[in-house]
């Protein structure tokens, strides 16, 4: 199938104009497939045009009452001629359900054998499940109804009703775009209640009904507090009408923004212990996909390269709503660990792009766009927007451009028109900087001089981007300094800096305010394994944790630096997103891929004294959670790991935590002290989804020939396995101390791996080419390998970007090596 490009999306929109779509879905045909016809309503103002189809039989095509010749379609179109001003386009077909978390997904529970059905439509897997004109920007009502086996229950984006056994009506709803209907069915566990009018559910298998429960007030008091807090904002109440949030099997992204019917991953219901941090970024995903009710369901981006419509505002808005109307107050703080790590790498990457107008030119492509940039850049953007404008000014824009566009879609022209107008600044300047080119700076503070300076590095086009934000001195864990400002050339003097006392450490853009790279001085690197426990603001902690990050990964800062400070720093963090988030980071990234092989197990040693540290004199349980899962990836104790998979001498929260010690068997099986048939005992003992999947990625981390053989055979060469087994596998399989074992594969990942497309969708293939990527044997070979399979031109768009990004991060590791190398 070739995939929508936007020349053709706009074409079509300009000549077509959709009134109604009556969808009727049967999904009691069995497991592989399921019924569709689509009753398409609609203007046309040429006499040509073609819907997107993609079935697997088709029973009746008519147009006008007239029947069509199957062979029309072609390639995923159905060419409709001789059009009227008023048409209606009837299809009836078989379409097939996915395993890959596509389309409309199909899963089996292992636990009672329930099977569960839910709708992803993103990006362009709508005519998977009905025939429609496939765009954002061609919107339309949807009055949509299912059958289904009789003890199913039906969601979707209007409220559902059973009207007899097995069938069930949806309430007709208002203009939708076509990637963001759905129908979630299966034998749900269900907990609901209304709030300000509005009925609010959450749902999740029967088998997870246990955790579903215990978690339900935490959730729907959220999202109580969101709608209250988003009212307020926007002055537009919430258009949808119900507002349900599934909590689906092998979801491929954190959650959708479906109207009425958001789907969640639901590894999210948390079995056992969660951490502050977990909860937090569930947290987060709520308020985001609330965000997206307005920003992206109420308001499209009229084509993808608008994408920063929806994300960048869900992004921002999540994190002001969380501080502002959660418990979790602290959200800015996760951002700059998670969201900002992973932006700051996406810059680094040759994919980089600006946050607006970037070229999606079709539909497979645009794909690439949800990365680092769209989000966590876009947000950082907005704070600028604010900090440039003034906080009123932002809201009154936001509210206009919701008012103007609601049901219908917008462009980056139509919104800074809306800002424009209440700011009464001309944003021409400052849109150019910061929204259509891309690259990031790096901001430096010379205490002697009083001097801050802002650089970009030469890959990127030089323009000058204002920087609004703070600079904070620390001495002895007192705040020496603090002081706010804009710069907006290469240099600029700074007196306050002169006139304020000298500090141990100085760290640019301290509150998070900016996109930026903190350039710390050589005299605030030396101090920070001492002093950057003892600075009193985690804010200011996280971007000095970046700052040491962002270093390491351009090879400025030796991650001996990053592992010392670990070893002093770290055991006496108290925020635990900071905790967690480097903690994997050093076990993810520093060790493996920037340490020489010679040094990992020292490296895996620091990390586990750490740990341990941190264990003993954890004061919450929220620090022992982290502690413990970090003790047990790197500690060599099989004393301690083989007591704690008994059960004995874990803290109460641990005993009986089944995904705790799939934590534990998983670095057992790493390591080799465990067999098949020691997993397999602790499989039986977990008959879930999740015990599953973790049951397969610990066969694959054993150090055994037979044991990544019979891996890459799964993971390459099994058309059954659904996209979570995969990535169970494909995450697990380079995690060995013994590079021979694995270094055979390294040529055979840039074969098998894109020749898995076609099988798999583009969005769950993306994620899989990323995991395999052999991205921890750092050497000449992988990387000629990897720029050999660049150069061949039969790789899909999901591959070649995941590709391009993993080489970007291998690059980092050579260079880190070179410029580091190991002594002694
Ligand atoms: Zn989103």
């Amino acid at each position: 199938m070739s995939p929508l490009t936007r020349t053709e999306a706009q074409q079509r929109a300009t000549t077509i104009r959709v009134s109604r779509m009556v969808v009727a879905l049967d999904l009691d045909q069995g497991p592989e497939t399921f019924g569709s016809r689509a009753e398409i309503h609609f203007e046309a103002t040429a006499p040509e045009t073609f819907v997107d189809l993609r079935p697997v039989g088709v029973a009746r095509l008519e147009l006008n009452g007239q029947d069509l010749d199957p062979a029309a379609l072609v390639d995923g179109r159905l060419a409709l001629a001789g059009l009227e001003p008023s048409n209606v386009l009837i299809v009836e077909a078989t379409m097939a359900y996915s395993r890959d978390g596509q389309g409309l997904h199909r899963s089996v529970d292992p636990a009672d054998e329930e099977a569960y059905v839910y709708g992803h439509l993103f990006l362009d897997a709508a005519p998977t499940v009905f025939a429609c004109f496939d765009q954002p920007d061609i919107k339309a009502p949807y009055a949509v109804s299912v059958r289904a086996p009789a003890d199913w229950r039906v969601l979707g984006n209007g409220a559902a009703t059973r009207v007899a056994e097995g069938c069930w009506e949806l309430a007709e709803t208002p203009p939708l775009a076509t990637y963001f209907v759905t129908v979630c069915a299966g034998p749900w566990a269900s907990v609901e209640r209304e709030h300000d009018g509005i009925r609010l559910g959450v749902h999740s298998r029967r088998s997870l009904s246990e955790a579903l429960e215990r978690q339900a007030d935490s959730l729907l008091n959220a999202t109580a507090d969101f709608f209250d807090y988003y009212h307020e904002l926007f002055g537009i109440r919430y258009p949808f009408g119900d507002y349900h949030q599934v909590f689906c099997p092998e979801f491929n992204a954190g959650a959708m923004e479906n109207p009425g019917c958001v789907t969640i991953r639901d590894t999210y219901l948390f079995r056992g212990s969660a951490t502050h941090d977990e909860l937090l970024t569930r947290t987060n995903t709520i308020a985001h996909e609330m965000a997206h009710m307005w920003f992206g369901d109420l308001v499209t981006m009229t084509w993808w390269d608008d994408l920063w419509l929806n994300e960048s505002f869900a992004e921002y808005l999540a994190h002001r709503a969380c501080v502002a109307a959660s418990e979790y107050a602290d959200a800015w703080v996760d951002s700059t660990m998670a969201r900002k790590l992973w932006g700051h790498s996406a810059e680094r990457s040759p994919s980089s792009h600006p946050v607006a107008g970037s070229p999606a030119q079709d539909a497979q492509t645009a794909l690439n766009n949800f990365d680092g940039i769209s989000y966590a850049k876009g947000s950082a953007v907005l704070r600028q927007l604010i900090a440039h404008i003034g906080d009123d000014a932002f809201v009154a824009g936001l509210r206009d451009h919701l008012q103007r566009n609601s049901f219908g879609n917008a462009d980056l022209a139509g919104f800074l028109a809306a800002i424009e107008r209440e700011s009464g600044s001309d944003l021409s300047g400052w849109s150019h900087a910061w929204l259509e080119t891309a690259g990031i700076d790096t901001l430096h503070v010379h205490q002697d001089t009083g001097r801050v300076t802002r650089s970009t590095p030469d890959r990127f086009a030089k323009v000058s981007r204002p920087h609004t934000f703070d600079i904070a001195g620390f001495t002895s864990g007192t705040a020496v300094f603090r002081v706010t400002g804009t710069i907006d050339r290469a240099t600029r003097k700074w007196p306050e800096l002169l006139a304020a006392d000298r500090a141990e450490v100085v760290i640019p853009n301290a509150s998070d305010l900016t996109w930026a790279v903190s350039g710390l001085e050589p005299e605030s690197l030396a101090n920070l394994p001492d002093a950057l426990a003892s600075i009193p603001d985690a804010q200011s902690r996280a971007v000095a944790w970046l700052a040491l990050i962002d270093g390491m990964h351009e090879a400025r800062i030796d991650p001996r630096l990053l592992m010392r400070t670990l070893t002093m720093a770290w055991p006496l963090e108290s925020n635990g997103s900071i905790l967690g988030r480097v903690g994997n980071h050093v076990i993810t990234r520093a060790i493996p891929v920037f340490l020489p092989p010679a040094e990992q197990p020292g490296g895996e040693e620091a990390m586990a004294t750490a740990a341990r540290r941190l264990y003993d004199g954890a004061t919450s349980a929220d620090h022992r959670l982290i502690a413990a899962r970090l003790l047990a990836a790197t500690s060599g104790d099989e004393t301690l790991l083989r007591s704690w998979l008994d059960g004995i001498d874990l803290p109460p929260e641990l005993v009986d935590d089944s995904d705790f010690r799939w934590f534990v068997v998983r670095a057992m099986s790493r390591r080799g002290l465990l067999d098949e048939q020691g997993i397999e005992s602790f499989r039986r003992r977990d008959e879930s989804l999740a015990g599953q999947q973790a049951a397969l990625a610990a066969r694959a981390l054993r150090p055994t020939a037979e044991a990544k053989e019979w891996a890459w055979s799964e993971l390459t060469g099994n058309p059954a396995r659904s996209n979570y087994e995969l990535n169970a596998l494909a995450g697990a399989f380079w995690q060995t101390t013994d590079r021979d074992l694995v270094s055979p594969y390294v040529e055979r990942y840039f074969t098998d791996v894109p020749g898995l497309a076609g099988r798999l969708g583009e969005d769950a293939l993306g994620t899989v080419a990323a995991l395999a990527y052999p991205l921890p044997l750092v050497a000449s070979r992988t990387l000629d390998l990897s720029r050999a399979a660049l150069a061949r031109d039969t790789l899909s768009p999901a591959v070649r970007r995941s590709i391009v990004d993993a080489q970007a991060k291998l690059e980092e590791g050579l260079a880190s090596r070179a410029a580091f190398p190991a002594t002694g």
